[in-house]
């Protein structure tokens, strides 16, 4: 093992750098801006830019991007090098305040829903100091927003930073109700755990689908796939393990607390999960961690599918986000404490967030919605479409007791009176908890299970962090100015409990019963894809909560909404068209060609005696043709749906076209090949099978 603690985050521009290279008078100020969000001085902001440059060529840096997170994709940049030409005809490196703190990227092709068209042409990025600049080979990387010059967020970054900001603003009314005076802010925080798969290169290279879609869109189920279950927190295969350790070495040199990694369900799948941060510069570092790990899997051989469902029939991907919410005197609020006022003011926190999750149960859906993951969601294996929370059965009794005024039958029986007694003690140890739910409370923070591995986190958390805030204000415009405050409060807790209780759910989360139970009992949504959830976006309470959070514009909503199902239409487009490709080109002509040896044996067979049986041949044959049939018939129909998708003008029709008409049409398409698989030999057939590609690696 190289040296951890000298390598770790030499390649960013950390608090260690910024102390040892600015004077304290910049240093300071520019804490400031960190913490506070205070104005940047240009003086100041030069000062940076210079320590910053000197800091980054020292480490082999000639070129610096501004690093934003556009609508689609992962991450952009555009590079630009710090050379300026000097008098004598040599070259100078050069980086002024002005460059750090804003940059114009040709954004023109960058999604925008229709944004930059009704604002101004061109967007520009804005440093954003509360997450540190680091070097990605030889490119200082600096952390920015992305914005219409009408002032539009056109990136994640931006409403992920409102989002924060509005939760802390209603946060600190609450923990002022408590007599909690030192607080300055609140913040939350993420932990996400990532997984993915890893298989062979040379496999991969021989899969267009993989290639141009991520997910493997034919393919008969391996004979041994996950059954066994011995893949998970199984030996990590040597392979797999040098990869492990080179990806733990990148991603410490970028100041990413890698922390925890094993094997996952699925043959070949994996997780890595970092020690939660800041949310904001947890969202940076999971991006800038999924490129990582793409980049050094190539130098291994190898290739990280981040795709929510690159196998069918085995376990997808997802993304756990454990989230916690926190104030700058290290307090986390989503923790029982010991005395009565820290009980009664966790449990406000915990209603606030029963009631976001109830209230906005959709946007948490809709915050997750991909084409890739609706693989998962509602098919049985990740946490279902249907949001609900696991709070545990003891926790569970207690909020009911104080909602029916009844003693709690605990480990002691006694009648609690919030704000006077101490909470009775309940099982916090969060092994034992359930891991069909979709938003759990495990111990002194929220998991919320639903993401797709490829998910950006800041989806998620915008909505999540709007919702509580939203939740939190309530409770303060409510509980500010009231005589008695100990019995509003409790009055209101109760309330919240009666209201919302249809969301906590502690039981299987995969049960069919449970689905019935939660849409048609406790009139829960059900969005089962991307299409069905998306436009809820812009239903009226949404907008009005979202925007009165400051988090989003309406026409910042709209535009969202637009390119989510732009991007879900655009995703299965591509599938659909590889597939026909794979199809026409590949897989019709193989069975021919192998259907062509068969009869040649047959007819061979027949010449060497008349009498001699073919009926293996002759079976094999009809088999085939008339697979081949429904295969040819199947491409012809996928090829005009796809053709009458592309033509529906309106997203959400067109969203609705995909749904019923394209994924279907592949789904069957598909069957009829996997079935061929199964028959033709295995040279004829033109692509890795599942087990090659799943039991490749050693
Ligand atoms: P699991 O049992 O779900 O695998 P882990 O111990 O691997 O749990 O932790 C999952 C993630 O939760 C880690 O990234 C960890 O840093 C994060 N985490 C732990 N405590 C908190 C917290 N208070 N707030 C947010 N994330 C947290
Ligand atoms: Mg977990």
């Amino acid at each position: 093992m190289k040296q951890v603690k000298e390598n770790f985050g030499k390649l960013v521009f950390d608090d260690r750098e910024m102390k040892a290279r600015l004077s304290s008078k910049i240093y300071n100020s520019l804490k400031k801006t960190i913490s506070e969000g205070a104005k940047l001085d240009s003086n100041v902001a030069d000062a940076v830019a210079v320590a910053m440059k000197d800091w980054a060529v020292e480490n082999g840096a000639t070129h610096y991007t501004h690093w934003f997170q556009p609508l689609t994709g992962v991450t952009a940049e555009k590079h630009d090098s710090f050379i300026a030409p000097a008098p004598d005809g040599g070259v100078l490196m050069e980086f002024s305040g002005k460059e750090l703190i804003q940059g114009e990227p040709d954004a023109s092709s960058f999604p925008s829903g229709g944004l930059r068209a009704t604002f101004e042409a061109r967007g520009y990025t804005a440093w954003d100091p509360t997450s540190y600049a680091f070097i990605k080979g030889t490119t200082l990387c600096i952390p920015t927003a992305f914005c219409s010059y009408g002032g539009e967020a056109l990136d994640k970054k931006t409403p992920l930073l409102r989002s924060m900001e509005a939760l802390n603003k209603q946060a600190l009314r609450i923990l002022k109700l408590f007599g909690n005076e030192d607080v300055k802010y609140v913040s939350t925080s993420v932990g996400p755990e990532q997984e993915y798969f890893l298989i062979d290169r040379k496999e991969y290279d021989k899969r267009p689908d993989l290639k141009y879609t991520g997910r493997t869109l034919v393919g008969s189920r391996p004979p041994r796939g996950q059954d066994l279950d011995d893949h998970y927190f199984g030996v990590i295969k040597p392979r797999v393990a040098a990869y492990m350790e080179d990806l733990n070495d990148e991603l410490w040199k970028l100041g990413i607390y890698a922390k925890t990694e094993h094997n996952e369900v699925a043959p070949a799948q994996h997780e890595l999960a970092p020690i939660y941060d800041t949310t904001n510069i947890a969202a940076d570092h999971n991006q800038l961690m999924m490129e990582i790990m793409q980049k050094v899997a190539s130098k291994h051989g190898l290739v990280c599918l981040l795709h929510e469902k690159p196998f069918a029939g085995v376990n997808g991907s997802g993304k756990h986000n454990n989230w916690s919410v926190g104030t700058d005197t290290g307090e986390n609020l989503l923790n029982p404490g010991d005395t009565p006022s820290e009980n009664a003011q966790f449990l406000l926190f915990l209603c606030a967030v029963i009631k976001a999750v109830d209230d906005y149960q959709d946007l948490l859906r809709i915050s997750v919605a991909t084409a890739g993951n609706d693989h998962r969601l509602g098919a049985n294996e990740a946490p279902p479409a249907v949001v609900s929370m696991f709070l545990g059965d003891e926790l569970t009794a207690i909020l009911k007791a104080i909602m029916n005024d009844e003693p709690y039958e605990g480990t002691e029986t006694k009648k609690m009176k919030l704000g006077v007694d101490v909470l009775p003690r309940f099982n916090r140890d969060n092994t034992d908890r359930n891991r069909t739910s979709p938003f759990a409370f495990t111990g002194n923070k929220f998991e919320f299970r639903a993401l797709g591995s490829s998910n950006s986190i800041s989806c998620v958390n915008i909505m999540l962090n709007a919702a509580v805030a939203e939740s939190l204000k309530i409770y303060a415009d409510r509980l500010e100015g009231v005589d008695n405050f100990e019995e509003a409060l409790h009055e209101m807790i109760k309330k919240t409990i009666k209201d919302h209780k249809r969301i906590i759910f502690n039981g299987n989360g995969y049960d069919e019963a449970w689905i019935k139970e939660a849409t048609e009992e406790r009139g829960l949504v059900n969005y089962k894809t991307t299409a069905d959830c998306m436009p809820h976006l812009l239903d009226e309470k949404n907008v009005k909560m979202l925007t009165e959070q400051k988090v989003f514009t309406p026409a910042e909503l709209n535009s969202r909404m637009e390119i989510m199902l732009d991007n879900y239409c655009k995703t299965i487009t591509i599938e659909g068209n590889t597939l026909v490709d794979m199809v026409r080109k590949d897989i019709l002509p193989s069975i021919e060609m192998y259907l062509s040896k068969v009869a040649e044996t047959a007819s061979l067979k027949q010449k060497v005696d008349s009498k001699m049986s073919i009926s293996y041949e002759k079976n094999i044959m009809n088999k085939l043709s008339s697979l081949n049939d429904i295969i040819f018939a199947g491409v012809d129909t996928l090829e005009k749906v796809l053709e009458e998708e592309q033509a529906i003008e309106d997203i959400v029709e067109q969203g609705y076209a995909i749904r019923d008409k394209v994924l279907p049409t592949m789904e069957s398409l598909r069957e009829a090949c996997d079935q061929a698989e199964m028959i033709v030999a295995k040279e004829y057939w033109p692509y890795p099978s599942y087990g090659e590609m799943l039991f490749g690696v050693k």
